[in-house]
């Protein structure tokens, strides 16, 4: 109320001044003198007021036709527009219906329509991870590898999609036969993310299969701080690296680390057998023969294998075999009802030349568990005590159609092997190896030799058999002394 009062009375006090001031003007009478160019006006002093008022006006409209002309350029521009803005809308709609049917192509495993549509979306949509990534997995499912490659390769600019990147990078090397590139990759990956369980599995294989055992044994260490492998699985697949790593050095030459190495695999798994015989050579080696037979027994208390025996043996090189029988006494007591042991038990007193004692030990495992090994067994002693070589003939006869016993079997493939190794020579699996009896190694064999016993029995004695059983039981006698030896 007070301030509309305040207004109207500066606005009267406005009009009485402008008034005055334009009466004043006038009677004045002076002029205003304008030149413009060359032309020269004289004004009045009301023209003068008018004048100047008229210039404001245009000037405003000035002013307004400028702003007006940079509104129409804009537009011209297309900067934003609703025409614009319109033509977007449809592009992106577009995009997105490509990137759908490329996804259901991807999905049905039509690689050649998923890549169509999916470079159609990468160039409609400003989305350049995702298509990139799109185009990639759809050339991977058709086989193009460089174009997956190249994909691939576009994904490592964005933080997002690095490792997205690096992964489809290593699987695209592994089909493009490119191992140590993929190997070098999936080091990187595993930085970019340690407990990523596929990676490691990957780097884990590849690192093997490159014999790369330092590697491997910090990737399995990652593996295990991860979570994804049990401390117990963890230290037997340690040492059986540290184990494959003693070899390769043996094999450069390196003796001092690669007893070490075996060592140090044995103190990981004392019950990993092949770690055990290594790490016992490896103490003999160095003048610790006493350390040697306790790794020897600790693993003997776990499983008794005749590998283990060898190795025992080869503690003392020069004994009679009556000291190699006292010497081995502590062993067969630890676990005196199992096979392995009442045939090696068997075998030192053959040695000895105890024959009876030899029969006591076998007991009756030729009935049992009637291996070729038994078998020769009771073929060595009927020998030993003079029976007729009839006889002798018939237990090998037998020997040679029986089962082989326990021998180190693939548990995945149920390959055979020769001597423990930390991957399968038929499909490459890592630690499978295991000590038991094969599957079908007994039963009709390829050259129909189950007909021998009969053709035996009735034939007057030949040549070849009498030969044949000499080595046999000579082969099988030896079978305990000292093996070349591998680190010594
Ligand atoms: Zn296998």
């Amino acid at each position: 109320m007070f301030w509309t009062l305040v207004k109207i009375l500066l606005f009267v006090a406005v009009v009485i001044g402008l008034a005055m001031g334009a009466g004043m003007v006038m009677d004045s009478g002076q002029t205003v003198g304008l030149r413009i160019f060359d032309m020269e006006f004289v004004l009045g002093p009301m023209q003068a007021i008018i004048a100047f008022v008229v210039f404001l006006v245009a000037l405003w409209v000035v002013l307004k036709l400028i702003s007006f002309a940079f509104a129409v350029l804009r537009f011209m521009n297309g900067d934003e527009t609703a025409i614009r803005r319109f033509f977007m809308r449809n592009r992106e709609k577009r995009g997105l219906d490509a990137l759908l049917n490329a996804m259901i192509a991807q999905a049905e495993g039509d690689g050649k329509t998923a890549i169509a549509k999916a470079e159609k979306a990468h160039k409609l949509l400003n989305r350049p991870v995702m298509t990139s990534l799109l185009i990639a997995q759809a050339a991977e499912t058709k086989g193009n590898t460089d174009l997956a490659i190249e994909n691939y390769k576009a994904l490592l600019d964005d933080n997002r999609s690095r490792f997205v990147g690096v992964q489809g990078l290593i699987r695209a090397k592994l089909s493009a036969g490119d191992k140590e590139k993929a190997q070098a990759l999936a080091v990187k990956a595993l930085e970019m993310q340690p407990a990523h369980e596929v990676t490691q599995n990957t780097l884990l294989g590849l690192q093997t299969e490159a014999e790369d055992w330092a590697g491997a044994r910090k990737t399995l260490l990652i593996k295990k701080s991860s979570g994804h492998l049990p401390r117990d699985v963890w230290r037997r697949r340690d040492a059986i690296l540290a184990l494959q790593e003693a070899d390769t050095l043996a094999v450069k030459g390196d003796l001092v680390r690669a007893r070490e190495a075996a060592i140090e695999a044995n103190r990981l798994s004392p019950d990993l057998i092949p770690a055990a015989v290594a790490a016992a050579q490896a103490l003999v080696a160095q003048g610790k023969g006493s350390y040697a037979a306790k790794a020897i027994r600790k693993a003997w208390k776990v499983q008794p294998h005749p590998e283990l025996a060898a190795a025992f043996a080869a503690i003392e090189k020069d004994e009679t075999p009556t000291q190699r029988l006292a010497r081995f006494g502590k062993l067969l007591n630890m676990r005196p009802a199992d096979a392995e042991t009442r045939l090696l038990k068997a075998e030192l007193l053959i040695a000895a030349e105890d024959f009876p004692g030899a029969r006591r030990a076998l007991g009756d495992l030729y009935e049992t568990e009637p291996t070729v090994r038994a078998l020769t067994i009771m073929a060595a002693i009927e020998r030993g005590e003079g029976s007729d070589d009839a006889v002798v003939r018939g237990w090998l006869a037998r020997a040679l159609t029986a089962k082989r016993g326990p021998q180190w079997v693939c548990e995945k493939c149920q390959h055979v092997h020769a001597t423990w190794q930390a991957i399968c020579d038929n499909c490459g699996a890592f630690d499978t190896l295991a000590w038991r009896d094969a599957p079908d190694s007994a039963g009709p064999s390829a050259t129909q030799t189950e007909l021998l016993p009969l053709i035996v029995g009735s034939l007057p004695k030949p040549e070849r058999d009498a030969d044949m059983s000499e080595d046999v039981v000579e082969a099988q006698v030896e079978e305990s002394a000292p093996p070349p030896e591998k680190t010594a």
